[in-house]
């Protein structure tokens, strides 16, 4: 999981060169760009003023200095992305943001595909850089709901980039059954082309979902991500918000047999957009309650002496955003 709230004071990142593989092409020693999670131009928009930073909504002790930023991916994917990213401001978040965030506008065509680039980056964050469900079952499908995510985006790239397709699976001799079968479904996986079956993406505001304008206000300067699964194990979501929405991809995952103890429990467990909602709503509850956590060690981070005056200095001549 990551997060950030806006404000505002804080360091360089320091500017070095990291050579390694690019998360999504998976080309080796490459130059690594340092990308963003959510992409800068959503960052630039959630900034009230010009030259404010983001800090860690959990620790305001961390900052970041114009969003938060990993050595992921090579130039060439990098640009693949970006086409994106700049098409999903100017025909979506722009026009949403300047409708006063009321209501949502209606999505392009191909919105679905600037969703799933952001959906890839934070599961592929949580699990490779965080190291997130390393100790549950639940890691082997998240692990093989971004290697579906990385192939179909893969598979929509028009550039001349040749894609390397190596992973863990060559190691295997199939020695054993099991093995044998894991060689097998690589197999079957690599010769289909990705359809993208059981996994969809929406977008839903605050209000939506339920929220009332006074919590909508407060999480107006918040920005995260992460994903997270429904008790049940049928529902994996990779979600974002920012700026009053929510934006998901759901993984319908039919692959285990579930037994409800109750109605309740058997209505949440429905594919549908219902359930997702109710399931969006209790995780962004818990967020709330995190932030209430969080809420007194960090008024005392920013009341300390020298944050203060940092921040007084800072915003003297600041120019605000529109
Ligand atoms: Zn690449």
């Amino acid at each position: 999981m990551f997060g950030s709230l806006m404000p505002k004071e804080g360091v360089e990142m320091s500017k070095k060169c990291t050579v390694g593989k690019c998360a999504l092409c998976g080309r080796e020693s490459i130059e690594l760009m340092q990308s963003h999670i959510i992409p800068k131009l959503v960052y630039t928009r959630v900034k009230t003023y010009q030259n404010s930073r983001f800090r860690n909504f959990l620790d305001f002790n961390q900052l970041y200095q114009d969003g938060e930023k990993k050595p992921m991916l090579c130039h060439e994917c990098e640009e693949f992305f970006s086409k994106y990213e700049v098409e999903f401001t100017n025909k979506f978040l722009d026009k949403y943001l300047s409708n006063n965030k009321q209501t949502l506008v209606p999505q392009y065509n191909g919105i679905k595909n600037y969703i799933l680039t952001v959906s890839w980056r934070i599961l592929y964050d949580d699990l490779f850089v965080y190291n997130s469900f390393s100790d549950t079952h639940l890691r082997s499908t998240y692990e093989f709901l971004e290697k579906r995510l990385r192939k179909y985006l893969n598979q929509i790239r028009t550039d001349n980039v040749e894609v390397c397709a190596a992973d863990t699976f060559e190691e295997i001799k199939g020695e054993s059954f099991g093995e044998m079968i894991a060689l097998y479904e690589e197999a079957v996986f690599n010769s289909l082309l990705e359809s993208l079956k059981n996994i969809e993406s929406y977008i839903f505001t605050l209000k939506e979902l339920g929220y009332s304008d006074k919590v909508i206000t407060l999480l107006d300067s918040f920005i995260l991500g992460y994903s997270y699964n429904s008790g049940d194990n049928r529902k994996f979501v990779i979600f974002s918000m920012y700026k009053g929405l929510v934006i998901s991809t759901i993984y319908w995952n039919d692959r285990t047999i579930f037994f409800p103890g109750d109605l309740k429990q058997f209505l949440l467990s429905l594919n549908c957009k219902k359930t997702l909602k109710l399931s969006l709503k209790q995780e962004i509850d818990c967020v709330l309650s995190q932030i209430k956590e969080a809420y007194p060690k960090n008024q005392e981070i920013l009341n300390s002496n020298n944050t203060r005056e940092k921040l007084e200095n800072r915003y003297k001549n600041a120019k605000k955003q529109k």
